[in-house]
């Protein structure tokens, strides 16, 4: 669904993606790890097509749904009127924006501006908002970032849940080793703009508490 070849990109004098090569079956969950700074955002960001690189190749398969780290709701538009908003765009067609708003617990507060809910809300809003597009591919970077670990931990079985029902694509970007390793089928670990390790998750041996896959990634990070 995804492919990247040689890609590389430069800003302000900085190589951001220095190199990149990758390929992301369809209906994988790929989770991109990795030290801040490192590129992960910037990642993302050409996948979504909003930043071309100087050099190398991007094939999406289709338009993707993302959700940004700075959320970018409407502070004009009520929780579910952000939500309905790809629908009002014509890129409607995944959750309904209700049922959406439900799957991240924010049912009383479908009248509620941006402003008049916590960060926490505002990041499950715009969550919501991606599921909300038909897209065959997630892009999501750090969607729970802003969350209290119950809710967090609620909502990543949910995603991962999602992800098993619709088949969708989903690139996930996380801090979180824990989080990368449960959820995703595999890790890329993204550091100083370049991929330094793919790790599959897959082959599960099991090792409480920490499994091999998050050891291996506790070491490269
Ligand atoms: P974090 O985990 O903190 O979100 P990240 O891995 O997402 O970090 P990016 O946002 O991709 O990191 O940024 C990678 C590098 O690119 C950083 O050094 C950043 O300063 C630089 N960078 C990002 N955007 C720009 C820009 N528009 N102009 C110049 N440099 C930029
Ligand atoms: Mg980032």
């Amino acid at each position: 669904a995804i492919q990247l070849s040689g890609v590389t990109v430069r800003l302000g004098g900085l190589t951001v993606l220095d190199d990149v090569s990758l390929t992301v079956p369809h209906g994988e969950f790929l989770a991109v790890i990795g030290p801040s700074g490192g590129g992960k955002s910037t990642f993302l960001r050409v996948l979504a097509g909003l930043l071309r690189p100087q050099e190398g190749r991007v094939t999406v398969a289709s338009p993707p749904a993302l959700m940004f780290q700075d959320n970018r709701l409407l502070p004009w538009r009520t929780a579910l009127r952000n939500v309905g908003l790809p629908r009002d765009l014509g890129a409607g067609g995944g959750l309904d924006p209700q049922e959406a708003l439900h799957l991240v617990g924010l049912d009383g507060y479908a009248g509620y501006h941006p402003a008049q809910l916590s960060g926490g809300m505002r990041a499950r809003v715009a969550l919501a908002r991606a599921l909300a597009q038909s897209a065959d591919v997630l892009l999501l970077d750090e969607p729970f970032a802003a969350l209290d670990a119950l809710v967090r931990e609620r909502f990543n079985a949910e995603l991962r849940h999602l992800h098993d029902k619709t088949g969708r694509t989903t690139v996930l970007v996380t801090h979180s080793i824990r989080e990368a390793a449960t959820l995703a089928d595999r890790v890329a670990v993204l550091r100083g703009g370049r991929i330094v390790a793919i790790l599959d998750t897959r082959q599960k041996t099991h090792a409480p508490p920490a499994s091999p896959v998050e050891a291996q990634l506790r070491a490269l990070l």
